[in-house]
Formats: C-alpha cells, sequence, structure tokens
C-alpha cells in the first residue's frame, strides 16, 4: 500500500524542505504526500503532487497529529527552526507526543529525514 508521508517546515526551514524534496524527489512521488499549508505550498512547486492541510499555526500541525492518531501517516518529517519562537508550540509538542504514542517515524532534519525516507519507500 501506498506510504503517506507528512511534510512541515518552520519558516527558517522551508528553503531546507523545498531542497530536501529535490533530492527526494522520485523516492516521494511513491507516497502520498501531506503538508501544511505554506510548506505544502512551496513544495508543489517542485512538481510533487501535495495534499494541503491549514497552516501550521492555524491548526495544520493538529490536523496532521490528527491523521498519525488515526493510523494515516507513516512518517513525518518536520524541519523545526531551532532559532524561532512559535505561536502554535503546543500544537508543535502535541504533534511530537502523538508521534512517540503511536511510535510512528519523525524527522526534524534532513539528515533522519533521508533515513526515513530509505527505511520506507
Ligand atoms: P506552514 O506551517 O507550512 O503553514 O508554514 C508550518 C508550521 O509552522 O508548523
Amino acid at each position: 500500500m501506498k506510504k503517506t508521508i507528512a511534510l512541515i517546515a518552520h519558516d527558517g526551514k522551508k528553503a531546507d524542505m523545498v531542497a530536501f524534496v529535490k533530492d527526494h524527489l522520485e523516492d516521494l512521488r511513491q507516497a502520498n504526500i501531506i503538508a501544511t499549508g505554506t510548506t505544502g505550498s512551496y513544495v508543489l512547486k517542485t512538481g510533487l503532487p501535495v495534499e494541503l492541510k491549514l497552516s501550521g499555526p492555524k491548526g495544520g500541525d493538529a490536523q496532521i497529529a490528527a491523521l498519525t492518531a488515526e493510523g494515516k501517516v507513516d512518517g513525518i518529517i518536520f524541519f523545526r527552526d531551532p532559532l524561532g519562537k512559535h505561536v502554535h508550540e503546543p500544537d508543535i509538542q502535541m504533534l511530537m507526543r502523538i508521534s512517540d504514542l503511536y511510535n510512528v517515524p519523525l524527522a526534524t532534519n534532513p539528515a533522519t529525514g533521508s533515513l526515513i525516507i530509505k527505511g520506507l519507500l
């Protein structure tokens, strides 16, 4: 069955996410891709089909957490900005807690993101 991968990047990491997607385009094409709204709109420009959720601060991380809890997400690639402050910090913490609760792999940087893609796709 097709795997579902969620992509999320904070503003300071969106360029890194686009570069990461370009580096893994052929592998990612084999998966269903979902993403928070703004990240997804950038990723779409690479030509990869993406199902857009709400923007992160408007509940997109919470939507991805809910799908993860329902068993509908196989891996999460979440490039957090370690230098940024985020209004939706509680949602970010929730997503990480849910991924731990359901043992769903979650990568927070390109190195682990590559390992998730190698392992899942
Ligand atoms: P965004 O959300 O892709 O809509 O910017 C990401 C986030 O900050 O969680």
